[in-house]
């Protein structure tokens, strides 16, 4: 019954969260297996894994971006990660009505922040410029996030896109 709880509660977490981290194995294996010794914490160059819920470590795009080192998932001395060879998640940034430029604001700061310029804006009539994510250029890196003075934008994971669409 315990089992039967806690795989719901994980079924929550997936459609209610952002991945935890790159390229992890699936989420019940996960907390299955990592022993919440924080060595992935420490290793972070970005520093934005956090202690997230129950003790597990889970990225943070408040405190920055992820540049796909892999130091998290090498220093990890359990085998929890994916080789680096495959994708490191298939998160994208979606961006929620608190846009500023939604709301007739001039703002381009995640259009800005994006190195692969996956957010292109577009000019519509009696608009300010609207942006857009092209999902196909999005790594779900995460620099878009902190820098949103509207706190409108989030990384989805597929099973979260999937919940919401
Ligand atoms: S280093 Fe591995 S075992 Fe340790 S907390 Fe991070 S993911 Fe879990
Ligand atoms: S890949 Fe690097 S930057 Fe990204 S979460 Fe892991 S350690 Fe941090
Ligand atoms: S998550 Fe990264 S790649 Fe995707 S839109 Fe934001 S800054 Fe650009």
């Amino acid at each position: 019954m315990a089992d039967l709880a806690r795989r719901f509660w994980l079924r929550q977490r997936q459609a209610l969260q952002a991945p935890r981290l790159p390229w992890m194995i699936g989420d019940t294996a996960f907390t299955d297996q990592c022993t919440r010794c924080q060595d992935c914490l420490k290793a972070c160059e970005s520093h934005i894994i956090v202690i997230g819920d129950g003790g597990f470590p889970q990225v943070d795009f408040q405190h920055g971006e992820c540049t796909f080192c892999y130091q998290c998932a090498d220093v990890c001395p359990e085998p929890l990660f994916r080789p680096r060879a495959e994708a490191p998640w298939s998160a994208i940034a979606s961006i929620t009505e608190s846009c500023l430029a939604s709301q007739g604001v001039e703002c381009r700061s995640c259009g800005d922040a994006c190195e692969p310029m996956a957010i292109q804006f577009s000019l519509q009539p009696g608009r300010v410029a609207q942006p857009e994510v092209h999902a196909s250029d999005c790594t779900g890196c995460g620099a878009c996030v902190s820098v949103c003075p509207s706190q409108a934008i989030h990384i989805q994971s597929e099973t979260q896109r999937n919940h919401t669409s």
